[in-house]
């Protein structure tokens, strides 16, 4: 299958890419779109056979749900069985925007693309694009985040590009996400809303709108005791090829004890990288690191959760085999990288 690629602004939305993006939809074929946070690769998310070619195109495993974006409020009602009045709070503050809800599913909405679970994850996004698109497309689109699994989320088509080449018709290019992580998931069928994913809207956001927000404790570890509740958080994600160790410490401390590490790495002829700051980028030595790469500043954690996934797939790109990576608080926005850096890591973590 040849795949296309056609640039849409978010200022001129041409109809036609739409119309013709929808066509592919309602026959049952994928289209890769962007969202505000990185892109989807959505389909029918009320055809079974649409999620099926979803869960092939990624090699994702058929346990892992997939979450249904839909372009008005009201459609929740169509995909949910039960909206409690806090969804409807939640919506208000942040819909359309970076926020998934995991609620009740209606019948309607088929097991396969629930991964069997009798919950739905529902989002409305805010990317005048993907909102385009999922009306032209019916209403209802499932989708993941269009890579392979394992690899970091695309940020940009090219990415798309890369993973999804011959395995879908069209790729719509909205040029960069604007945030970078994937939505932040709350799970609303507990006695307690939960937060099960960080993204962009923090648990600090939440906690202002309902009260207390509890936390999936298995987020943010190394050797979880129990089992993650969005399914999809189990999963090893987002690792370079290469072995990433992330470091803490006090900052010039932290770029001593890398330079070090990369000076023995390069001695065994390793190639090696390092994802840094804006601040910290002059105290790396270009003599014993290949590649030494900026996530964003630290005055902003807006830009590092923007740049994250590009610097993670360079990696690949470039063949690095030793990275370290800077750590970050995990205060606010700060939970959702540490949260995909850990994972890119695997937990590997030096404090010096
Ligand atoms: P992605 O589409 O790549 O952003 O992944 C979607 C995430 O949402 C995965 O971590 C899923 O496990 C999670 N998810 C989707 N539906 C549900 C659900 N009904 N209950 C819990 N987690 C869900
Ligand atoms: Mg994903």
């Amino acid at each position: 299958m040849e795949t296309r690629v056609v640039f849409q602004s978010e200022q001129n939305i041409d109809r036609n890419v739409m119309e013709e993006a929808g066509r592919l939809i309602r026959a049952g074929e994928l289209v890769a779109f962007p969202t505000e946070t990185v892109y989807g690769l959505g389909g029918d998310a009320l055809n079974t056979a649409s999620s099926a070619k979803i869960y092939q195109a990624k090699g994702r495993p058929s346990d892992n749900p997939l979450i249904i974006h839909i372009c008005r409020f009201e459609d929740i009602y169509e995909i949910c069985s039960q909206v409690p009045p806090q969804a409807g709070k939640l919506a208000q503050a942040f819909w359309p925007g970076p926020l998934t809800m995991i609620l009740p599913k209606a019948d309607r909405v088929p097991g396969e693309t629930t991964g069997g679970l009798d919950t739905v994850a529902v989002r409305f996004p805010s990317h005048p694009v993907a909102r385009a698109f999922i009306e032209a497309a019916g209403g209802f689109i499932a989708a993941p985040s269009a890579n392979v699994s394992g690899k970091p989320s695309p940020t940009l088509a090219k990415y798309v590009l890369e993973d999804m080449n011959g395995k879908i018709p069209l790729i719509i290019d909205g040029g960069a996400v604007g945030i970078g992580v994937e939505s932040t998931i709350i799970d609303l069928t507990g006695r307690e809303p939960e937060l099960l994913r960080p993204g962009y809207i923090t648990r600090e956001m939440l906690s202002e709108v309902l009260g207390r927000v509890e936390q999936d404790q298995t987020m943010m570890e190394a050797h979880p005791t129990g089992r993650p509740k969005a399914p999809g958080m189990r999963y090893r994600h987002y690792a370079p090829k290469g072995e990433l160790t992330l470091v803490s410490g006090e900052a010039a401390r932290v770029a001593s004890y890398i330079n070090e590490q990369c000076g023995l790495a390069k001695a065994e002829h390793r190639k090696t990288g390092v994802l840094c700051t804006q601040e910290s980028l002059p105290l790396y030595q270009a003599s014993v690191i290949d590649s030494v790469k900026s996530m964003g500043s630290r005055e902003s954690q807006e830009s590092i959760a923007r740049e994250l996934y590009r610097v993670l797939r360079e990696c690949d790109d470039e063949g690095l085999e030793v990275i370290f990576a800077e750590s970050f608080s995990d205060e606010g926005l700060g939970q959702a990288v540490m949260n995909r850096l850990l994972k890119a890591a695997g937990h590997r973590t030096v404090e010096v």
